[in-house]
């Protein structure tokens, strides 16, 4: 079992907090996604429970084990980086095969688990070959391979792909998640990319400022963001802002835009002064009468939708429309908002209400 438990985890370098403590546990087998903007302590985390970091308080446990403060050696995990450095002197086959030679395994037996590897990731007919002028995508599975071959309770993957062009970065995230699906390691995987996060992950921990803001599996994170951070930082476009004022009531099921009464989910809870009134822009309708007024100021051909840019009384909107409705720049018309997509927020404290 390789069940990864983060317990008010806490890394300070000097006087600057990188993580401020965090709590989030990772089960065994799941793919799980660290996710936030650049500076947000996404490796810092993986770092610590690597054990290149010892936290600065609190506790890491994999599989029931306390290792907060265990060397790396001790914890059979495998590291994979985004600059991924193979020995340039060693054929592919050394390259994989040298972790276990430095464990001591005979090389019989080392071999037999290099052929293995190399059929799981298709570099069977290259492990002769010098590394030097192979592809980024070959030498990005010689690193993989190096960090499998061990068979190690779990993969720690940081940016793995960051450095190949999208295509084929595209290419290897689906081979990097059916890797795993035949593996069936505990794998944490850290990204600033929200839309590799939602489609790799089976969960999400998402960090900003050192700060884990949510953590749940993706479409929760999609649908029932828990701060306007996550709601923004997930999505293309991400999810819309529109301010205003009110004094909501517990089981309250509208709101007031300005003279427009929008239905919302009942809420749970009271609440009182600026709020923020959040919608995805696929849950916006277009019509011609009625609803709530905005204006066009552009739109956006993506295909088969369009992306409508809209000036309101209480922000500007983005929606997502097919791209037969005739909607002309600079025209005024109604909108109508999903209300069980609605997502209420207090402007001041930034978290969801509902
Ligand atoms: P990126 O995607 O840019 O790598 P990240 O989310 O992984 O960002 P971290 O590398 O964890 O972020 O860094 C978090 C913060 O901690 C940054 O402000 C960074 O400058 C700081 N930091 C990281 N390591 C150290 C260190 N050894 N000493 C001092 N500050 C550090």
């Amino acid at each position: 079992m390789a069940q990864i438990l983060i317990e008010n985890v806490r890394k300070e370098f000097g006087s600057f907090t990188a993580v401020q403590s965090s709590s989030f546990t990772v089960e065994d087998g799941e793919f799980f996604m660290l996710l936030g903007p650049s500076g947000c302590g996404k490796t810092t985390t993986l770092r610590m429970i690597a054990g290149l970091e010892l936290p600065t308080s609190g506790q890491i446990r994999i599989g029931g084990e306390d290792v907060s403060q265990k060397p790396a050696s001790q914890r059979d995990i495998a590291f994979v980086f985004q600059m991924f450095a193979l020995y340039p002197h060693m054929n592919v086959r050394q390259n994989i095969r040298y972790p276990l030679i430095s464990q001591g395994m005979k090389r019989r037996e080392a071999n037999a688990r290099v052929e293995e590897v190399a059929r799981i990731l298709g570099i069977t007919d290259i492990l002769n070959r010098p590394v030097g002028g192979l592809s980024g995508g070959d030498r990005q599975r010689i690193a993989l391979g190096r960090a499998i071959v061990r068979d190690p309770k779990c993969f720690l993957m940081d940016e793995p792909l960051g450095a190949l062009d999208a295509e084929f970065r595209e290419h290897m995230s689906h081979e990097l998640r059916a890797l795993h699906d035949r593996m069936g390691a505990t794998t944490i995987y850290v990204t600033h990319d929200q839309l590799e996060a939602m489609q790799m992950g089976d969960k999400i921990v998402v960090m900003n400022h050192g700060v884990v803001e949510q953590f749940g599996v993706p479409q929760q994170i999609y649908d029932w963001p828990a701060t306007m951070f996550v709601a923004d930082f997930i999505g293309s476009p991400p999810m819309n802002f529109l301010r205003f004022h009110a004094s909501l009531s517990h089981g309250d099921t509208h709101v007031g835009l300005g003279d427009h009464r929008c239905e919302i989910p009942q809420t749970r809870q009271g609440a009182n002064g600026d709020l923020v009134f959040g919608i995805r822009p696929e849950h916006i309708r277009i019509r011609t009468e009625g609803g709530y007024r905005a204006r066009v100021t552009a739109t956006e051909y993506l295909g088969t939708t369009q992306i409508v840019m809209l000036d309101t009384a209480h922000g500007t909107l983005k929606a997502r429309a097919p791209s037969g409705d005739p909607v002309q720049t600079g025209t005024t018309l109604g909108l109508d908002f999903d209300p069980r997509a609605v997502t209420l927020f207090d402007a001041k404290s930034t978290r969801a209400l509902l």
